[in-house]
């Protein structure tokens, strides 16, 4: 069994971005909301760099993304750059801990090879359900009994084929004696999924070897001490995922409180590939930072101003409405 890590008693908030694209507004109001939500319950603010697959992050982008943070004035008491007493603070540091959490959930007979290709998963899928990662897991490479698998860097290859390891969600929920998983959002309200069904078995390490981001995320939350998290409700499945991993290792929960995704005008999610709103085009192009902290805190109801000092002391979480929040038309600046 692996033992909770020993982890600063004062919790913390964190912003994780995935330094695969610039950050763009909508980011920029999750990180800004997070931040604010630390702030103003006195706890840490962890900056975390997700960047499990070090060769998908394009150069210039995670310093990017740094200038852009420090640009808006969300400092953080952790991270890359600053360092603290939890780091490393990219995640591309941190797989042997991953490994070790993988050795865990072995250890209880929760993980089995899958030498399915994309496509062979795709095809096997039980139409009609898909979940946000894709369609659900058929369950092909399933064992009938599941019993743990020893030595994970020796799995046997199959059709020349090295094996992703896949979570065994129906083993965890007859061991944890759930016929769902819940948990009660801070903003979303009361959750249930029912992932058997819905979800499936779902990828914990990847053929190339590198951890998911369901074991990296879930673990780095306790090992870094994050007892608040807030994020974009376009992870509000991974947070079962997660929990369900956290629970099956009886490791401490976050509270989680997922936030509304920001749409433009037009109702249209906001993409990264969207020049306009990328913070370095706006940072470049001399908008002054305050008006950004601004524009984020007047879509998201808070008081019309850009001093961070005064949006702490007036912040509060459960006045945040969890549903889609709308750009106006720009011009924005
Ligand atoms: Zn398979």
């Amino acid at each position: 069994m692996l033992t909770a890590p020993d982890v600063p008693a004062r919790g913390a908030g964190r912003f994780a971005p995935t330094p695969t694209g610039r950050l763009h507004l909508g980011n920029a109001r999750t990180a800004l909301l997070d931040w604010l939500a630390a702030r103003s319950a006195g706890l840490r603010t962890v900056l975390r760099v997700e960047d499990l697959d070090p060769r998908a992050i394009p150069d210039g982008i995670l310093e990017g993304q740094y200038a852009d943070l420090d640009w808006l004035g969300l400092t953080y008491d952790e991270g890359p750059n600053v360092g603290g007493p939890v780091g490393p603070y990219r995640q591309s540091e941190r797989s042997d801990q991953y490994a070790a959490v993988l050795r865990a959930l072995d250890g209880l007979g929760l993980l089995y090879p899958c030498w399915c290709s994309r496509r062979e998963v795709r095809k096997a899928a039980r139409a009609p359900h898909a979940s946000d990662e894709g369609p659900v897991y058929a369950g092909t490479c399933k064992p009938a009994r599941a019993a743990p698998l020893g030595d994970l860097d020796r799995l046997p290859q199959k059709r020349g084929r090295d094996p992703a390891l896949r979570f065994d969600v129906a083993s965890a929920f007859a061991r944890l004696g759930l016929d769902a998983l819940t948990y009660a959002d801070r903003l979303a309200g009361p959750q249930r999924f029912d992932m058997i069904t819905r979800m499936g078995d779902f990828v914990v390490r990847r053929v190339d070897g590198i951890a998911a981001y369901q074991i990296a995320c879930s673990w780095d939350d306790v090992a870094m001490g994050c007892t608040r998290v807030v994020r974009g409700a376009d992870l509000i499945a991974s947070t079962a995922r997660q929990l369900l991993i956290l629970r099956a290792l009886e490791l401490p929960e976050p509270t989680y409180a997922h936030v509304g995704l920001v749409v433009d005008h037009a109702g249209r999610r906001l993409a990264k590939r969207d020049g306009d709103i990328a913070l370095t085009e706006l940072r470049e192009g001399g908008v002054a930072p305050s008006a950004v902290i601004r524009l984020l805190a007047r879509i998201s109801g808070l008081p019309d101003t850009a001093d961070l000092g005064a949006l702490v002391d007036a912040f509060d979480l459960k006045t945040l409405d969890p549903g889609e929040v709308k750009l106006p038309p720009p011009p924005w600046f």
